[in-house]
């Protein structure tokens, strides 16, 4: 054991995760929806686009980090569920 196993963010297993990876083998179905970020100019809300065609909009500032990053891993939780 490593003492410091990473979890995949889609089930919350340990998960052998590669180090710029967040979604373990166990939920692979989620890695095609490769969540792109991306700022509004005119509000500064957070996006999130998904190539499936999913998005989501959350609010400025730090609050919306959150709220974007909660939303995206529901998106594949979603995915993942659809697949199995
Ligand atoms: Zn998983
Ligand atoms: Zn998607």
């Amino acid at each position: 054991m490593s003492g410091n196993d990473r979890h995949c963010v889609v089930c919350g297993r340990v998960a052998d995760l590669d180090p710029r990876s967040v979604i373990g083998d166990c939920c692979a179905a989620a890695r095609d929806h490769v969540v792109s970020m991306q700022i509004d100019q005119r509000n500064g809300q957070k996006l999130a686009i998904c190539p499936c065609g999913w998005s989501h909009r959350a609010a400025p500032g730090r609050d919306g980090n959150i709220q974007r990053d909660e939303a995206v891993e529901a998106h594949w939780r979603a995915i993942v569920m659809e697949c199995s």
